[in-house]
């Protein structure tokens, strides 16, 4: 018996290693685990009574992989790369061990096997699954940076070949059971009560305890060396897919490609110092670290509400209220409904509210075909979905959330009439864009019972809610806020008042700055793929127009009458005045930067080159990059030196969920981070003085560069103080 992992020896001299780790309700390989697991191999090894082992779990799932919490403290500690190669090599000796002390080793997998969990199984000569579809199996080390650093990357190959192997790791696309069997990643599936018993019957019975790489004439199936043809064409193919991709900037997929295309020229055990070499390398670079931090472990700590103010009763959303059933309120009422709760839509004719029921039908209909929810389950949905035009509808309500036209006057309108029709309403919140929380929540009795929840379209697949807390706003209305964003199961973050919030307002920079660099004479093309080389969803234009260039001409012009004098002009606004002019709305109108040809593929218009002709030199596509990233980087710091941010990690999370900012960076702050605070103001200056004063980097920045500090660095001191 060890800490983490259970051994008993039947009367077979079989031995069962059951991994249960204390105190988790996921087994993860943590540093303890590793090091137990380490004792009982070489006890197995070395007791003559004992003939083999079994591993599985005592949990449902058996094994989650390596703790990231782990793994994220150690990623881009240290520069020192021969002593990170260490670490990773030495738990390579340890599976290697494993395989090759003489003694057979079978797992019994019993539920989900992700990353370190799969490759702990594939040091094992024989593998029993339990025949349940629901079950994963992957490698998705690529997700948060990494490669499969347990030996994934020699052994997956030289079981099922370097062509499906690539296919897995790549992408880290979990299989199922028996597509496992199907490929040869496990040899057997078994119900889950027969695992053990399967797998103890394997060591009994064949026990062969060399594995298929060590035995004499092994060939990798599928072909193997650098000059198989097949070999040549498949490194070809992943190598062009996997920088057409990432653009170069995900570290990760290349170093897979490269750990198997060298590590399969060589034996296994050199094949193992290969991967490991490389781990390494993923391990020292900010990007791992920081998809670590920002993709996972914050990402989590906000689904768990971390952010929640204690100390507030837990508030349950039974019935809520949506008044406006447009794009919006018909995604709103759809998640909400989904999530259990009775959705009263209200709009101002029967008609429209029965057509923003409508989108939950279409989205219903498209699960059920394809077997995503039952039929039964989708009608109860709908069900639950009561569309209106009756205020008195709303009386049972314990939230309601406007989505209304974004118009004040029409805001006001429908805030008063709620209260009107439930006076103790408990919260009422608003899903507006751009219009100042604390300024709509005038019309509302109670402003400390007023929030912004500003959701993102598609609401059925945009994760992210920010909320937006008004001048008023009380923490109790935040924690009931917070626990209807966790009934919905969406990411929360926390954000105060202010002109397009965070999210919308720092995505704007990136359009504005596609239209800056329009007028300044870059080339459209280069605009547009310098955007999706920042690793950027989409280009600036491309994505302007499918927000809709007459909405950011409506919302500047709405600005420019709030702030008077001082409405600083962007350089790009007289492009978009043209666009209007001539009636380009955006996408929805069917043109706008694109042209649309019915039944064809969109493509810049060339107009956009006759009305601001290119420059006759052109900037790298380095300097273009840099000015999206930078942008967006140097407003989102604002935001944090203005107190719209109250903590970076909202604003990572914020900006990666929201507005789809460049996931390998972390996040703006995390961008800023791994730059240095110093190296990034040095070159926010440059890029102000060339192109202008929005790239001036604020005070806080000055500040931190002065001192050394990091937004990371600061956090953790003042979480410690
Ligand atoms: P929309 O035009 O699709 O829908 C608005 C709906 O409100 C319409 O069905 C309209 O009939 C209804 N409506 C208008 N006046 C009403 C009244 N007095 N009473 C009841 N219903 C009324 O607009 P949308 O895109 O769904 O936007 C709604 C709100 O959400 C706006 O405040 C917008 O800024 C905000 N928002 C939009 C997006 C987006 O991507 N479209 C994203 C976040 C927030």
């Amino acid at each position: 018996m060890t800490e983490t992992i259970k051994f008993e020896v039947d009367a077979d001299g079989i031995a069962l290693l059951t991994i249960d780790l204390p105190d988790r309700s996921m087994n993860v390989i943590t540093p303890q685990m590793g090091k137990d697991l380490d004792t009982l191999v070489e006890r197995v090894a070395s007791d003559p009574a004992i003939k083999g082992a079994v591993i599985t779990s005592g949990k449902p799932a058996f094994l989650a992989g390596a703790d990231l919490g782990t793994l994220g403290a150690l990623a881009g500690s240290s520069s020192d790369a021969s002593g990170m190669f260490d670490t990773a090599f030495v738990r390579n000796g340890q599976r290697r061990r494993q395989e090759t002390c003489g003694k057979p080793f079978a797992a019994a997998i019993n539920g989900l096997a992700m990353g370190g969990g799969l490759e702990i199984t594939l040091a094992c000569h024989y593998r029993v699954c339990a025949d349940d579809p629901k079950i994963q199996l992957s490698l998705p080390e690529v997700k948060v940076g990494l490669l499969p650093g347990g030996g994934g990357t020699q052994r997956l190959p030289r079981l099922i070949g370097v062509q499906n192997a690539l296919q897995y790791m790549i992408k880290g696309d979990s299989m199922t059971p028996q597509q496992a069997l199907k490929l040869g990643v496990v040899n057997e599936l078994a119900p889950v009560a027969e695992v053990v018993a399967r797998a103890k019957a394997w060591i009994r019975e064949k026990g062969d305890p060399v594995q298929p790489w060590d035995k004499k004439g092994f060939k990798v199936p599928g072909g193997e060396g650098a000059y198989n043809p097949g070999i040549v064409q498949t490194f070809t193919a992943a190598t062009a897919m996997v920088q057409k991709e990432t653009l170069g900037n995900y570290p990760a997929p290349r170093a897979i490609l490269s750990a198997v295309y060298e590590g399969h020229q060589v034996p296994i055990d050199a094949g193992l110092r290969i991967e490991s070499r490389y781990f390494a390398q993923l391990m020292l670079d900010p990007t791992s670290k920081a998809m670590i931090r920002s993709l996972f472990m914050n990402k989590q700590a906000a689904d768990k509400l971390a952010r929640r103010p204690q100390g507030v009763d837990k508030f349950q959303v039974k019935t809520l209220g949506v008044l406006g059933a447009g794009m919006m309120g018909a995604g709103i009422a759809y998640v909400s409904a989904q999530a259990g709760m009775k959705v009263i839509l209200l709009d101002t004719t029967m008609d429209a509210a029965e057509k923003g029921k409508a989108y939950s039908q279409g989205l219903v209909d498209k699960g059920v075909q394809r077997g995503k929810v039952t039929a039964e389950k989708g009608q109860a949905l709908l069900d639950r979905i009561v569309p209106t035009t009756a205020y008195d509808d709303l009386k049972a309500c314990d939230l309601v959330i406007e989505a209304v036209f974004e118009n004040r006057e029409i805001k006001d309108d429908v805030t008063r009439k709620t209260e009107a029709a439930i006076p103790a309403l408990p919260v009422f919140a608003s899903n507006t864009s751009t219009l100042p929380i604390s300024g709509l929540a005038k019309s509302f009795s109670r402003p400390q019972d007023f929030i912004g929840l500003h959701f993102f379209s598609p609401v059925d697949r945009m994760p992210l809610v920010e909320i937006i807390m008004g001048k008023d706003t009380s923490q109790e209305t935040l924690a009931r806020a917070m626990d209807y964003v966790g009934q919905i199961r969406k990411t929360p973050i926390v954000v105060n008042d202010s002109r397009g919030f965070y999210t919308s307002r720092c995505f704007g920079t990136y359009v504005a700055e596609g239209l800056a660099m329009l007028a300044d004479g870059i080339v459209p093309a280069l605009i547009e793929n310098g955007g999706k080389q920042a690793g950027m969803p989409v280009g600036p234009l491309d994505v302007g127009d499918a927000v809709s260039i007459e909405l950011g001409y409506k919302v500047r012009e709405q600005t420019k009458k709030d702030l008077g004098d001082a409405y600083k002009p962007a350089p790009g606004d007289h492009i978009v005045d043209k666009l209007m002019e001539l009636g380009r709305l955006g996408k929805k109108a069917g043109k706008g930067y694109y042209e649309y040809p019915e039944g064809g593929k969109k493509y810049l218009w060339p107009g956009l080159t006759e009305n601001w002709p290119s420059a006759a030199e052109q900037p790298p596509v380095e300097e273009v990059r840099k000015r999206f990233l930078y942008r967006q980087a140097v407003e989102a710091a604002r935001c944090l030196e203005e107190g719209v941010l109250t903590d970076p990690v909202d604003g990572d999370i914020g900006a990666i969920f929201g507005w789809g900012f460049a996931p390998f960076t972390g996040g703006p702050f995390s961008l800023i981070d791994s730059v240095g605070a110093d190296a990034f103001v040095r070159e926010c200056d440059r890029l102000a003085q060339q192109y202008g004063a929005r790239f001036a980097p604020p005070k806080l920045l000055r500040d931190m560069a002065a001192k050394g500090e990091s937004f990371y660095g600061r956090t953790a001191r003042q979480a410690a103080e």
